[in-house]
């Protein structure tokens, strides 16, 4: 073992590119990481390793008292680049990745929540949030209190002293709706309660809830941040003292969900052109919608930032843009959905999102699938059998609209 061994946390000391005045886009590509602590390497390097050596017993009892850096589950030098760049572009006090946006929630509310606790969630998420909070959560004693957050006044009635937490999505999977972030913080504020949302459909370019008064910022990485569908992880941004007590608790010892480090470095790639990107899902998830609306095969399209939708207002108060996220039915419903899917030529019908090539699924049928292996698979309250979600890739969009068009038509 060198005598020299850095100190901890040298490399990560105020790094040149740490300035606060740096633009969005700027800090995406270069914040948190000084590659002269790295041998000048230019992109972030890979630790991969499961263990740290320490010098001595006296300089393992220097690194405890700034967090112990012994292992690879609590600590790694690339995933500590990504934590530091998400939670600033993010405007958090700290961050932590974890392994999938799925564990990133368990580490939420297994490291704030106990038995006795009460939860309150939007009704309508995620499906596989759904599960864990109508399945999971209960076997431990946390209640769940599903509200429609569409009306943050529904909160005064709901909360009462054993709430711990309001935790919803904006915009909201499947749906595509939009939910108030400073209404609702306002309110669960006013009762001592803290707020986490969900942001995976927008991404930090286009939305940043502690702006809003949101406490705690839920990421599934796989989406929007890394953005070209091949890594899982996910992120919690906020206060350093929450953040300390996911890192401690959830983290090191309850879910023990760590991201590989080589996850953490297409993550920082991926990053590096998020808000290109996002300009480019934007514009187009735009012009499809439009196109959509337009179409009179289609019944209803919901697009934040199509005049028509009703929460259009808040989005542009709290979106810069309108994502690459949309929901659509057509007035053959559930068939006419299964027919359209089945003859897209270009679309992938596949789950997640937020990818460079356009993707789609329509829950109905994929609940359907599901349901001889999984009995308790169900729609997600809110979701109709019409609705199709896509998530408009970086294709030219004159492309993915003839893709659509044509499937429509010959449905
Ligand atoms: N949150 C939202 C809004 C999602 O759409 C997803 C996945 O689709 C998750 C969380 C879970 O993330 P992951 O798939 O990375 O576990």
């Amino acid at each position: 073992m060198s005598s020299n061994a850095k100190q901890p946390e040298a490399e990560f000391q105020d790094t040149p590119h740490d300035r606060e005045e740096l633009g969005f886009a700027t800090r995406t590509i270069h914040h948190g990481f000084d590659p002269a602590a790295f041998s000048n390497a230019v992109q972030p390097p890979v630790f991969l390793t499961s263990t740290y050596g320490f010098a001595s017993v006296a300089a393992n009892e220097a690194e405890a008292a700034l967090g112990g850096r012994l292992y690879a589950r609590e600590h790694n030098p690339t995933t500590e680049i990504l934590e530091r760049r998400l939670a600033n572009i993010e405007g958090a006090e700290a961050g932590l990745v974890v392994a999938s946006g799925m564990a990133a929630f368990g580490a939420l509310t297994l490291s704030l929540l106990s038995q006795g606790d009460e939860l309150i969630v939007h009704r309508t998420l995620y499906s596989n949030t759904v599960a864990m909070v109508e399945q999971a959560l209960p076997r431990f004693g946390i209640k769940v209190v599903p509200v429609d957050l569409a009306e943050p006044a529904n909160l005064d009635a709901a909360i009462t002293e054993r709430t711990r937490l309001v935790y919803f999505e904006t915009p909201v999977n499947p749906l595509s709706a939009v939910l108030d972030i400073a209404a609702i913080t306002e309110r669960a504020h006013a009762h001592g309660v803290q707020v986490a949302v969900d942001s995976t459909f927008a991404s930090p370019a286009l939305q940043r809830p502690i702006e809003h008064g949101a406490d705690i910022v839920l990421h599934s990485l796989t989406k929007y941040i890394n953005g070209h569908g091949d890594a899982l992880s996910g992120a919690l941004l906020g206060d350093a003292e929450t953040l300390h007590k996911l890192h401690e608790t959830g983290l090191r010892y309850i879910t023990g969900a760590a991201i590989s480090p080589l996850a953490s470095f297409l993550i920082l790639r991926g990053l590096k052109t998020l808000t290109l990107r996002m300009e480019r899902h934007s514009a187009s998830a735009l012009a499809v919608a439009r196109m959509l609306e337009e179409h009179p095969a289609v019944a209803w399209v919901s697009y934040p930032f199509l005049d028509s939708h009703p929460g259009h207002a808040i989005a542009r108060k709290q979106m810069s843009n309108g994502s690459g996220m949309l929901a659509f039915g057509l007035h053959a419903g559930f068939e006419g959905a299964r027919r359209m899917m089945d003859r897209l030529g270009l679309i992938t019908r596949a789950v997640s999102l937020g990818d460079a090539d356009s993707l789609i699924c329509h829950p109905a049928s994929l609940t359907r699938a599901r349901q001889p292996i999984r009995k308790d698979a169900h729609m997600v309250e809110g979701v109709g059998e019409d609705l199709i979600r896509l998530s408009v890739g970086l294709e030219n969009q004159e492309d993915v609209i003839a893709d659509l068009r044509q499937a429509i038509e010959a449905s």
